[in-house]
């Protein structure tokens, strides 16, 4: 019988790679959640939406639709903001420089944690983000905590912007990792932390096969 299993922690500690790879292994849906603030992100960003102003926080959340769509080629799904395949813009460092201003915002974090409620009706599903064990799926059969070594994880995320931004600096990508950070943990609404019953990963120094065959052991249990 199909679980659910919830992936938090802090940014770039590779929470996707290892909710895709599980996905894959075990045929589960996978739903990268920060896609979906930072599809809310790119929305504001392109409708200048004021971020202290609620009813036009309210008013552009009504006017937008969220989906996944799987893509055979690349074999994962991609995030469409009506109707538009948004899955490579929402990568860019604009987007991440104001996700977690956005994603602190109370009626952002409702619309979101609805939609993703709804998705983990079907069991079978991965979901990665920040309150997914706390908040989305308290009730979630396996809870997963990762934690990577700082510089690893800035190398990490460097690498993977560098391909498609090869002006992009280690300096910049740390400071926003470390920004990011700090206001998702320090944020009112669900702040980023460990649900006293996850299972703590550190993937600083395992390999993919490592981890993967870790969690495999842990969903067996
Ligand atoms: O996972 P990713 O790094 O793409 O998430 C981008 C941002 O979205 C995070 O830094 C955080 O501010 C926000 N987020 C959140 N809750 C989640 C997932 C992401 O607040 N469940």
């Amino acid at each position: 019988n199909k679980i659910i299993i919830a992936i938090d922690g802090f940014s770039s500690c590779g929470k996707s790679t290892l909710a895709k790879q599980l996905a894959a292994k075990l045929g589960y849906a996978f739903i990268d959640s920060g896609a979906m603030y930072r599809a809310i992100t790119l929305y504001f960003i392109r409708n200048n939406v004021s971020l202290q102003d609620h009813s036009q926080i309210l008013d552009a959340l009504s006017n937008i639709h969220l989906s996944f769509v799987f893509n055979e080629k690349s074999q994962q799904s991609d995030i469409y903001l009506n109707d538009e395949d948004v899955a490579h813009l929402i990568r860019e460092m604009t987007v991440a420089e104001k996700v977690s201003e956005v994603a602190a915002i109370r009626e952002v974090r409702s619309f979101a944690v609805a939609q993703q409620k709804r998705m983990g009706k079907k069991k079978g599903i991965v979901m990665d983000g920040r309150d997914i064990g706390t908040v989305v799926f308290p009730d979630a059969e396996l809870k997963i905590f990762m934690t990577a070594d700082p510089e690893v994880r800035v190398k990490r995320r460097f690498q993977e912007l560098y391909v498609t931004n090869p002006h992009i600096t280690l300096d910049e990508v740390r400071h926003n990792l470390e920004m990011r950070d700090y206001i998702d943990s320090n944020r009112e609404e669900s702040p980023l932390r460990r649900a006293e019953d996850a299972v703590l990963l550190d993937n600083s120094t395992l390999t993919r096969e490592e981890q993967l065959a870790k969690v495999l052991d842990w969903v067996k249990e």
